[in-house]
């Protein structure tokens, strides 16, 4: 379990629909743990004879705005101490929310490597929309639809450099 691969953002933006489609084909190797690890999960991937272990954050419990930046921050905050690379998942079809702009700049103060991945890019007609998240501070952006696939490959071929 060293390459381990943390996906974060706030809610909606395609976490788990990206983390399905790197995990597919791969049963999860960890379901259920409890307290604040009880909605991540784990899976296992390959890209390029790289072997990773990939988490999927989220299930949020959204009773009011601040139980709902709050888990986001310790999810965050997780993936920081835990992750080999961090991809931090944004989607281009609602721009930049309060939210990501409160998770960049708690990843800004990370040393891991953090991958901005913009999602739902589903044709290029929304590249244009794509250059925003520029504006994250985090370098340099991914651009994929975790729906068709499109992208993925890639921002792994980049990932397992890190590993
Ligand atoms: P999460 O809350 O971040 O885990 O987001 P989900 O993976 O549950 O996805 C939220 C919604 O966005 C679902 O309706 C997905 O089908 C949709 N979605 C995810 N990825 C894409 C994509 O690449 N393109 C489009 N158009 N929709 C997507
Ligand atoms: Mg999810």
């Amino acid at each position: 379990m060293s390459n381990i691969v943390a996906i974060v953002g706030r809610p909606n933006v395609g976490k788990s629909t990206l983390y399905n489609r790197l995990t597919e084909t791969r049963k999860a190797i960890v379901d259920d743990f409890s307290g604040v690890t009880r909605d991540r999960h784990y899976g296992v991937a390959e890209w390029l004879n790289h072997q990773f272990t990939v988490i999927d954050t989220g299930g949020y419990v959204a009773n009011s705005d601040d139980v709902f930046e709050a888990a986001i921050r310790e999810q965050v905050d997780i993936a920081i101490e835990e992750a080999s690379v961090i991809l931090f998942i944004v989607d281009v079809t609602t721009g930049i929310t309060d939210l990501d702009d409160e998770i960049a700049t708690r990843l800004r103060k990370s040393s891991k490597p953090v991958f901005v991945v913009v999602n739902k890019l589903d044709n290029n007609s929304q590249v244009a929309d794509s250059m925003v998240f520029y504006s994250l501070g985090l370098g340099e952006i991914y651009s994929i639809s975790s729906m068709t696939g499109s992208g993925t490959g890639e921002l792994l071929d980049e990932v397992v450099k890190h590993f």
